[in-house]
């Protein structure tokens, strides 16, 4: 019994807020803040949220830094910071693992019944917290910083309203911003959402996809006032191929071959239909096969068809030794009796 406890991931462990465990070491809020040589905003930005959080009478919190692998100082001023404030706590990585490590280490680390992130950079207000607070309490279970109007280059303003469309097309939630670093959450979100390599920027639409009732309201935006942004350009291109990634483990993550396999047939089926034609046509006697190129498309598309169902088989066996294996449902519970 032990043993298959230790077995079952974090984020399930810890899901059920009934969880006497969970009960314990709860508080009120975790505001997590994943940060990448950013040690000229910590001071004001921490000063700023403590002043935030005390004005509204929300004194029974943390704020836990992820220092993903920062060069500068960020992690000396914020054990200064904390020699101040235990209530401020830092997780330092050893080198640079990215923002989706660094989140995903602050959910499973967070305490908080309500759970904030926001970027170190004072490019996202605190201000803003109580707001996002009011908004989950309405019911929804995650709520997202719509930067309505934005300070930031045009280089990224433009591409990222083509992103935003997209995901909101494919995803099916109806959101302007998906990639604001503030957001809040129901502790439940965070326990079972699985950030890695680059899904921060996609974090709405999983939630959604696994059935959380997902909004956003529009936050204040500043401009970045130290530092330069740790993103260029190639985030668009990865973001896009992500965006394939959120498709296929949400929606077919537990029937693989439904993806893979129609895809499949319907190269096959293509493949079939101008051999067939074309054998058809030889069958009459119009043409000779050896000298109509169409031939080789015809066989190339039925064994990459076919490849391609066989993939899908491939994917159903993992799925199934893992559920056999770990006894790993892996579906998303909203509640227990
Ligand atoms: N960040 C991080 N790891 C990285 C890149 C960025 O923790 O590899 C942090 C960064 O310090 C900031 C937040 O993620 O707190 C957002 O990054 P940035 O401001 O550079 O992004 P932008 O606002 O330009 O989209
Ligand atoms: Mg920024």
């Amino acid at each position: 019994m032990q043993q298959e406890n230790t077995k079952t991931p974090y984020y399930k462990r810890e899901r059920n807020t009934n969880d006497s465990v969970v009960e314990k070491r709860s508080i009120f809020l975790s505001v997590l803040i994943p940060l990448l040589n950013e040690e000229e905003s910590l001071p004001e930005l921490t000063n700023q949220i403590v002043t935030v959080l005390n004005e509204n009478k929300i004194l029974d919190y943390e704020i836990i830094f992820v220092d993903d692998g920062s060069k500068d100082g960020s992690f000396e001023v914020i054990r200064n910071l904390r020699k101040e404030n235990n209530r401020i706590h830092c997780i330092r990585f050893r080198r640079n693992y990215g923002k989706s490590a660094a989140l995903s280490v602050a959910f499973e680390q967070a305490k908080g019944k309500f759970v904030i992130t926001m970027d170190a950079d004072l490019q996202d207000d605190p201000k803003e917290i109580p707001a996002l607070l009011a908004k989950i309490k309405e019911g929804y279970d995650l709520v997202s910083g719509w930067k309505k109007k934005r300070y930031d280059p045009i280089s990224k303003t433009i591409p990222s309203k083509l992103f935003n469309a997209v995901t909101s097309m494919v995803s099916g939630v109806k959101l302007h911003d998906f990639n604001c670093g503030l957001k809040a959450y129901r502790r439940d979100v965070v326990k079972s959402l699985y950030v890695y390599g680059e899904m921060h920027r996609y974090l709405p639409a999983l939630a959604f996809m696994d059935g959380y009732r997902v909004t956003e309201i529009p936050v204040t935006h500043h401009p970045r006032k130290y530092g330069h942004t740790k993103f260029g350009l190639s985030r668009f291109l990865y973001g896009f191929l992500d965006l394939l990634t959120v498709l296929v483990t949400a929606k077919y993550m537990k029937r693989p071959l439904h993806f893979f396999g129609l895809v499949g047939f319907i190269l096959s089926f293509l493949g079939i239909l101008v051999d067939g034609v074309l054998t058809a046509q030889w069958f009459m006697g119009n043409t000779n096969l050896s000298n109509r190129p169409l031939l080789w498309f015809g066989i190339a598309m039925i064994i990459v068809g076919v490849q391609f169902i066989s993939l899908g088989l491939i994917a159903e066996l993992i799925i199934k030794y893992n559920m056999v294996n770990n006894k790993n449902n892996n579906y998303s519970i909203i509640d227990r009796i």
